[in-house]
């Protein structure tokens, strides 16, 4: 391909409302334009990377067995009414109506429609297992659109879905996807962890996340440098063998005027935070209800909202500081304890209980208690999880110090169970004739989030560093001067020799400047740079290397060899 036939549309300046080095430069790189908020249109180039992305999700798909399909966008809400979801998605799901009054939806995700498929044609044990996955555009009215392909609200994922027999058939096959999941990231060239993660309502060892690691990832992760073990920290377990085992001393109630926050109290009492309890208050929402909840964790900790959403059941939660709600609720801001605090919901993090001689709150203005003893003191009907486990804890595997990084989900495996079939009545007979519904897997992978995340990992100054294996060309070629013949022959040769190699190459015929030329081909990352330029004199070119910015000279001969002999050596 010539450029002289392609819109690449790059760009001088950074668009203001990019905030991300990866969402600027896939703008700047003509790569993708926006129309509207979380809504892009892909480029030529923007959409050759997708498309190798893509096929890798393909072969490494059709490898395990996965058969592609693709599913309507259009979706009835009637399908969605008997998995029960119709009533409690809520504002992410765009919803519309037709001439006729009918309710529908625009596919954010499958699950119904694959079950509607499955449960028609698949009745018996001898069609299992069955995994049937798309690549499609998936639509959801983001609260907050940003961060370009991060988190848009139209975007391509590929989704695929297993059918087993049994929990044992959903175990081998979930193990066959996460291996997928890793080969498919290996090859796109990305960082990546696969982390436990939140399963919400089905719970259990039941999802992995992969998290490409990135400083301006929206998800905080932990892991363990000497194990293999690391989690969202939605989910994260740390190891709870400490044990205080001091003389528990006698309870005192102190005077600590406007002394509220753990920082001003530590100070004040000339204690550790440690040995305190911070309470925390939070407005649950339940399908029917709401309730407000004080949650005590060390004074030194975060809670996490997922965890105490979990620990409660709630549809969601947020914390509430709201002053009336406070004096309705008849609890101090600021000098809230566990002891005698029975007007309210509490939740107790279970770390608590093994801690002793504590400070917290008195429950009366301007006092707090010392001393204070789960157990001789006080007692809680629901000790729970719910801390945000933090770098420096210790690894419940193996006691080595966990380390906190940030991530972008780009792909995610979950064990779905029968919450489908059952609802939606997919069901086969088993070998003795038995009806049984089947067991169910989903699987899903951001193609654009994962075009994003490898340039948010692979950049520097000048633009992006693409790894070969998903970069819009593996190679450019330039004449520097276009006016000058020899160098547009050189160059038009070693284009010609590369493409008989099979190297997806560009030529870069345009009638822009040499230092044009050149900032272009950094600032879209072409991993291979090959110029005929002022050397050819000399009968020699340049191969410049994207990654390591090392520059070559070969004979003109051998240029195309030299170059193909260096991108097998790029991953
Ligand atoms: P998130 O927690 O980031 O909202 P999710 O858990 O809702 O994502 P899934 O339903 O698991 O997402 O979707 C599978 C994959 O689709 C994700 O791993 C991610 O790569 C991609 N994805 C999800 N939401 C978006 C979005 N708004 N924009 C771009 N990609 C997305
Ligand atoms: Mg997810």
């Amino acid at each position: 391909m010539k450029t002289s036939k392609l819109l690449i549309p790059t760009l001088k300046e950074t668009p203001a409302d990019a905030e991300i080095r990866s969402h600027q430069l896939l703008v700047r790189a003509g790569l993708v334009k926006k129309l509207s908020q979380g809504v892009y249109s892909y480029l030529p180039l923007g959409w050759k990377v997708m498309k190798k992305i893509s096929d890798i999700v393909r072969e490494e798909m059709n490898k395990r067995d996965c058969q592609e399909v693709m599913l309507p966008i259009i979706q009835p809400a009637d399908l969605w009414k008997e998995s029960g979801r119709w009533d409690v998605y809520g504002k992410e799901l765009m919803r519309f109506t037709d001439r006729h009054d009918n309710e529908y939806c625009l596919g954010p995700t499958h699950e119904e429609v694959i079950t509607d498929v499955v449960r028609s044609f698949v009745n018996s044990y001898k069609q299992l297992p069955m995994n049937l996955y798309q690549i499609q555009n998936k639509y959801r009215d983001e609260r907050r659109p940003r961060f370009g392909l991060i988190r848009s609200r139209e975007f391509l994922m590929k989704d695929g879905y297993s059918f087993d027999k049994d929990e044992a058939g959903l175990e081998t096959t979930y193990q066959v996807m996460y291996d997928g999941y890793s080969a498919i990231f290996d090859r796109c060239g990305l960082s990546y962890r696969a982390v436990e993660a939140d399963s919400g309502a089905i719970g259990g060892s039941n999802t992995h996340e992969f998290m490409v690691l990135a400083e301006s990832g929206e998800a905080a992760i932990v892991y363990c440098p000497a194990c293999d073990y690391s989690a969202n920290t939605e989910k994260a377990l740390m190891d709870l063998s400490h044990v205080d085992t001091e003389e528990e001393l006698e309870m005192e109630k102190v005077l600590t005027p406007d002394q509220q926050t753990i920082a001003e109290v530590s100070e004040f009492l000339g204690t550790d935070p440690k040995k305190s309890i911070k309470a925390l208050l939070y407005r649950a929402v339940y399908a029917e209800s709401e309730e407000h909840v004080v949650v005590f964790v060390r004074g030194d900790r975060e809670a996490n909202e997922i965890k105490i959403q979990n620990a409660l059941g709630a549809m969601a939660v947020d914390m509430d500081t709201d002053e009336e709600t406070i004096t309705n609720l008849g609890i101090q801001r600021g000098f809230i304890g566990p002891v005698g605090l029975d007007n309210v919901t509490v939740l107790l993090d279970e770390e608590i209980t093994r801690l002793k001689n504590l400070v917290c709150g008195a429950n009366e203005k301007d006092y707090h208690l010392k001393n204070v003893n789960y157990g001789r003191d006080f007692e809680c009907e629901h000790i729970v999880d719910v801390k945000e486990v933090k770098a420096g804890d210790l690894c419940h595997k193996c006691q080595a110090e966990l380390v906190e990084a940030r991530g972008t989900e780009v792909g995610q495996v979950f064990k779905l169970g029968t919450k489908y079939s059952v609802s939606m009545g997919a069901t086969y007979l088993d070998e003795n004739g038995k009806s049984k519904p089947l067991v169910m897997g989903c699987y899903g992978i951001g193609i654009g989030r994962t075009m994003q995340a490898s340039v948010e990992q692979n950049n520097d100054e000048q633009g992006i560093i693409w790894p070969k294996s998903i970069a819009p060309f593996e190679a450019v070629v330039i004449p520097a001067v276009h006016k000058k013949q020899e160098q547009v022959d050189a160059a038009e040769r070693i284009y010609q020799e590369l493409q008989e190699m099979g190297v997806d190459v560009l030529l870069d015929d345009s009638k822009e400047r040499t230092g044009v030329k050149f900032a272009n081909s950094e600032l879209i990352g072409y991993p291979v740079r090959i110029t005929a330029g002022k050397m050819l004199g000399e009968g020699k070119v340049e191969i410049f290397v994207r990654s390591t910015k090392e520059k070559i000279e070969v004979p003109l001969e051998e240029a195309s060899t030299k170059a193909k002999e260096i991108l097998d050596t790029l991953a």
